[in-house]
């Protein structure tokens, strides 16, 4: 196998990695080498464990509330602690709140922004230190179609998602004569719990399927590629990028 994608001896740490396109990229990680600490709000991510087990790599988890930033450090720490090292990180949890922006609520707006955007920064903040003391170190953020475009509906999402972009371009320049990357992946409209809601909606559902080029909802395999891309020795000069996978969706 080409050393480029290889990530054998690495070790990633994914929020959110225990189901949805978290999961996905987690187990897509493990196929390329990495092994993985798991944080999850939710008891476990039995699961992912599972899978990336199976494939012979190690797994960790630790069980978090991200929106608490007075524990990031901690998770940080922890994450480092588990292997002995931290060469990836993927900022991946994220929540969504659909309400017209006339209507949506002070708490929901706070709620978005603080673990899509605001934990973000500092979970790129711990991690970058540690990836700036050992010279290297790969960080991905997870944007979106809304990292770009204004959206229906969620207007606290749009705003916490164009953070993600800004925030990545700015780590991204500070860092980058120092061994560390920093990048984004901006999926498109991807078939998980975060999209349920507008699935469920014939209209809005058939409109956003007719637009996407590929003709199909993505899937969290549909991440593995462009995550083992941008956590490996391939990426080393791109840094600041927000890649689009989306099957289309950002062109038509
Ligand atoms: P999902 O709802 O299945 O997953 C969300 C993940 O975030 C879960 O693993 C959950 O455990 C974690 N999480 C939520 N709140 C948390 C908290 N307080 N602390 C720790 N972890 C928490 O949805 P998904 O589609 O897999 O979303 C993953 C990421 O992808 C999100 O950042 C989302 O905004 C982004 N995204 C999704 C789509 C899509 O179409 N599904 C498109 C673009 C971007």
């Amino acid at each position: 196998m080409s050393k480029l994608f290889d990530l054998t001896g690495k070790v990633a740490v994914v929020t959110g990695g225990g189901k949805g396109l978290g999961q996905g990229m987690a187990i897509g990680l493990a196929e390329a080498g990495a092994d993985v600490v798991i944080v999850t709000n939710f008891s476990n991510a039995k699961e992912t464990v599972e899978a990336i087990t199976k494939l012979g790599r190690k797994a960790h988890t630790i069980v978090a509330d991200l929106s608490d930033e007075s524990k990031l450090q901690d998770v940080i720490t922890e994450a480092k602690n588990a292997f002995g090292r931290l060469d990836i990180l993927v900022n991946n949890a994220g929540i969504i709140r659909r309400t017209p922006a006339a209507d949506h609520a002070a708490q929901d707006f706070h709620d978005v922004i603080q673990l899509n955007l605001k934990s973000v920064f500092f979970l790129c903040q711990y991690a970058g230190r540690e990836m700036l003391k050992q010279g290297s170190g790969k960080i991905i953020n997870i944007a979106s179609m809304l990292s770009f475009q204004g959206g229906i509906n969620v207007p606290g999402y749009t705003a916490s998602k164009h953070g993600v972009a800004g925030l990545t371009k700015a780590f991204a320049n500070e860092w980058a004569s120092k061994g560390v990357q920093v990048n984004a992946i901006a999926p498109g409209y991807m078939a998980t719990d975060n999209t349920h809601q507008l699935r469920e909606d014939p209209v809005r559902s058939k409109e956003i399927l007719s637009r996407i080029p590929a003709g199909r909802w993505g899937t969290p395999d549909d991440l593995k590629g462009a995550v083992v891309f941008l956590a490996s020795p391939a990426s080393d000069y791109v840094t600041g990028h927000v890649l689009c996978v989306d099957g289309g969706w950002m062109v038509r």
